[in-house]
């Protein structure tokens, strides 16, 4: 009995925070069970690489924000592997602490950075919310977020806000992202006047639907690619070479996620901060003095999945006198403002936590914080209200010559 203690003892640690009742089904099945592991008929979830995971020294976890919030070894990225993969292998079921383990992931990509296998936990764990998702067990409350996605083409309550533009052909498309669109409203405008000035052929859609990339996050495939075929027959239909979007996830998603599902766009796809810092460069926009510091976060999503760390960076440093200070953390050590993955949706307290800690890790830089990102400031803004945070594009419009 006790070698077959020591010989699982790496699933122990995993378990520790899971509820009793999860934790005896385990124990159970490694000790009395003969059975041989027996992989499910029929998943989505790619098994032999979560095994590797699971059975990795995990020593990528000094760097995830979620277990630095919960402590505990069971939500740590090798301890989230292990436990899906005992589900995948018929040995555990999707029990509530189970499912809700599931979420627990802002997809950050940190411990990507260490992983010798180049892994993104988060996308591991894509393929296992697909399967709770066939299964119909899906919690409620994700039930109810998606419908209501859905129903609102946002993830907002208040449904899908338009810029108020008239739709029309332009060589650039201006993606302003359900974000910017429903919370941070100045940032799309800022962009708007920034193109106006510099006296580009732009235009806006007038039926723009969230990227669908919080469906995809949460294992509704078929769901996201309705969204995905919506957004790509706007985006062709505008006749545009280039899309530009301020939304890192949307430009991740347009990039990224939707080739995959087969739905590619013969488009340039840039962030804000590439095409603005194209344009100082084009000499299109000028900016005068502002004699202020701003730390400079760096969106995961952003700097990690997208590989943009310094063109945000050369852009302001293009404003005379402005003092760009960096944080302890910055580039690909950036740390999560903690909405990444829908976290303030599935796990709102972790990401309130993960948000504290971003902040002040930020504060012990400066006081004003810019960032290329809506959720990054949403997230900021939760932790307190009367922080100072900008989106870049806010400080490009500021200090713009006429
Ligand atoms: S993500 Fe990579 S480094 Fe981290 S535990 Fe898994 S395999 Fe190991
Ligand atoms: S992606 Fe981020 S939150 Fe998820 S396991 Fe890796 S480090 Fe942790």
């Amino acid at each position: 009995m006790l070698d077959k203690a020591k010989k699982y003892s790496w699933i122990m640690s995993a378990i520790s925070k899971l509820k009793w009742s999860t934790k005896k089904e385990v124990i159970t099945h490694f000790l009395i069970s003969k059975k041989k592991y027996i992989p499910k008929k029929k998943t989505n979830a790619d098994v032999d690489n979560i095994l590797k995971c699971a059975l990795c020294p995990n020593m990528c976890r000094f760097d995830c924000p979620v277990l630095r919030v919960e402590k505990s070894e069971t939500s740590s990225p090798s301890g989230k592997a292990r436990i899906a993969y005992l589900v995948e292998m018929n040995r555990l079921n999707f029990s509530d602490d189970v499912i809700d383990l599931m979420y627990k992931c802002a997809s950050c990509d940190a411990c990507k950075e260490w992983c010798p296998f180049d892994f993104s936990l988060g996308e591991l764990l894509i393929g296992v919310r697909k399967d709770i998702v066939e299964k119909g067990l899906v919690p409620s409350s994700l039930t109810i977020f998606k419908e209501k996605l859905e129903e609102n083409h946002t993830i907002y309550e208040e449904g899908i806000t338009s810029l108020g533009l008239e739709a029309k052909r332009g060589d650039v498309l201006y993606f302003a992202g359900c974000t910017t669109l429903n919370k941070r409203k100045e940032v799309a405008n800022a962009n708007i006047k920034i193109l106006e000035k510099a006296g580009i052929n732009f235009t806006t859609l007038s039926n723009e639907w969230c990227c669908g990339a919080p469906l995809s996050i949460l294992g509704f495939g078929s769901d996201f690619k309705k969204f995905a075929e919506h957004n790509i027959k706007a985006i062709r239909e505008s006749g545009c070479k280039t899309m530009i979007c301020g939304c890192p996830e949307c430009v991740h998603t347009f990039k990224e996620l939707y080739p995959r599902i087969g739905l590619k766009l013969n488009v340039e796809i840039l962030h804000t901060s590439q095409f603005l810092l194209r344009l100082v460069e084009e000499g299109k926009i000028k900016m005068k003095h502002l004699k202020e510091e701003y730390v400079y976060h760096d969106p995961c999503v952003l700097s990690r999945k997208l590989n943009i760390c310094e063109e945000p960076r050369e852009l302001l440093k293009n404003i005379p006198e402005l003092k760009l200070k960096e944080a302890q953390f910055d580039r690909k050590e950036t740390r999560c403002c903690g909405m990444g993955e829908m976290l303030g949706v599935t796990n709102p307290k972790i990401s309130l936590e993960m948000a504290k800690n971003r902040v002040s890790g930020l504060r012990e830089a400066c006081n004003s914080i810019v960032t290329a990102c809506p959720t990054c400031e949403l997230a900021f803004k939760n932790v307190n209200k009367k922080l100072r945070v900008l989106d870049l594009s806010e400080l490009i419009l500021e200090t713009m010559e006429e």
